[in-house]
């Protein structure tokens, strides 16, 4: 894909427009590349999708937010998603403009759609699994309600054998056309919803619709190493498809849970173990329990607070190689002593060399040299 562009360049305001600069803007640049203005334009089309892309994001707080912060990469490894971002615009769009354009969106944004009219709509979930699940795979049963065909009328939508007959709205052409200034506006027929047939005799199970709304239970194999936000895709898996139509797909969205001891960093994995100040001094051995189980770590003598060991492949898997668990050590001081450990603590002490301790040194010449 080539290098996007800068949405503030793209729409022409400054970086620190107002929202109503910036919905002025945009549209001036839509009114000039709307497709009605411009049939058959490519170049205009792509130029169109492109400023209602940048007034999406700059025209919403958040979503601006975050591309000042991250710029594109903000919006993920696909970038923004017209699929589900363009619904908000949609409703922009017409209070900016009124009803002066035809429905462009479905135009657009809908062609795959409209070359299979009867295929079944795409359904959306979303679950949420613990980090520890993402990590390892795992697999999760969901209810999801989707249209399958009727069981009364075979999913025909009509009663009888009767076969369907012309619409009178659309006179079979499923679109209707009007006027509107100089331009022709073409809709999808309200009656037909672009069938260009209507039954003479609906089902009354499914109003004629030929569906009926079903549970169903799916299981959903989740594969390790999940990230947060992915979308998995069911094929087939969604509506069934109107008389005859091919079935749409179901996208299961998988959120991922903040766990309270590990954190994801892309593959690698990260937590927080505390030592006791002795374990540190002298070196030692600690436990670590890792996602795949218990494993041991050294503790080398003169260990520092923060030191991080890193425990190779035990991260997050990557296909088939995996990212690393980097283990933060904590050196916990003890909050209380017997009457014992004071007295060796104090021995301790007396016999104390300070330069086993460079910072300290280095932080007293600093004060002397000042
Ligand atoms: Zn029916
Ligand atoms: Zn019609």
């Amino acid at each position: 894909m080539a290098e996007k562009r800068d949405y503030y360049e793209i729409l022409g305001v400054s970086k620190n427009a107002t929202i109503d600069e910036i919905k002025k803007a945009y549209r001036e640049l839509a009114l000039k590349y709307h497709p009605d203005r411009n049939p058959g334009n490519k170049e205009a089309e792509e130029k169109f999708k492109e400023v209602t892309e940048a007034y999406e994001v700059l025209s919403d707080p958040e979503k601006r937010k975050t591309y000042d912060q991250f710029g594109h990469a903000g919006f993920g490894p696909q970038g923004f998603d017209w699929r589900q971002d363009f619904g908000r615009v949609r409703m922009d769009f017409s209070d900016l403009f009124g009803d002066f354009f035809s429905d462009f969106f479905s135009d657009i944004f809908g062609r795959e759609e409209r070359q299979h009219p009867n295929r079944g709509e795409d359904v959306e979930m979303r679950i949420s699994i613990p980090l520890r699940d993402a990590v390892k795979g795992t697999e999760r049963t969901i209810n999801v309600s989707v249209y399958e065909h009727c069981p009364v009328c075979n999913g025909t939508g009509s009663r009888s054998k009767k076969s369907d007959v012309e619409c009178l709205q659309c006179h079979g052409t499923g679109k209707v056309m009007y006027q509107q200034g100089f331009i022709t506006i073409s809709q999808v027929c309200p009656r037909c919803h672009g069938q260009g047939t209507v039954i003479p005799d609906p089902c009354m199970n499914c109003r004629g619709t030929g569906r009926v709304r079903v549970m169903h239970r799916i299981n959903v194999k989740i594969p390790a190493g999940i990230e947060h936000g992915t979308s998995l895709r069911l094929k087939g898996m969604g509506n069934a498809g109107i008389r005859g139509g091919s079935r749409g797909d179901l996208y299961v969205t998988v959120f991922v849970e903040q766990d309270d001891f590990f954190t994801r960093k892309g593959y690698d994995l990260y937590c927080e173990v505390p030592i006791t100040v002795t374990t540190a001094v002298l070196g030692g051995e600690i436990e670590i329990p890792t996602l795949s189980g218990k494993v041991k770590a050294k503790v080398s003598p003169g260990t520092q607070d923060g030191t991080i060991l890193r425990l190779k492949n035990l991260g997050v898997p990557r296909g088939s190689i995996r990212g690393h668990l980097f283990v933060v050590l904590r050196v916990v001081m003890p909050r209380a002593l017997s009457r014992e450990e004071r007295r060796l603590w104090e021995q301790l002490k007396s016999i104390e060399d300070e330069r086993n301790y460079p910072e300290v040194t280095k932080y007293k010449q600093k004060l002397s040299g000042s």
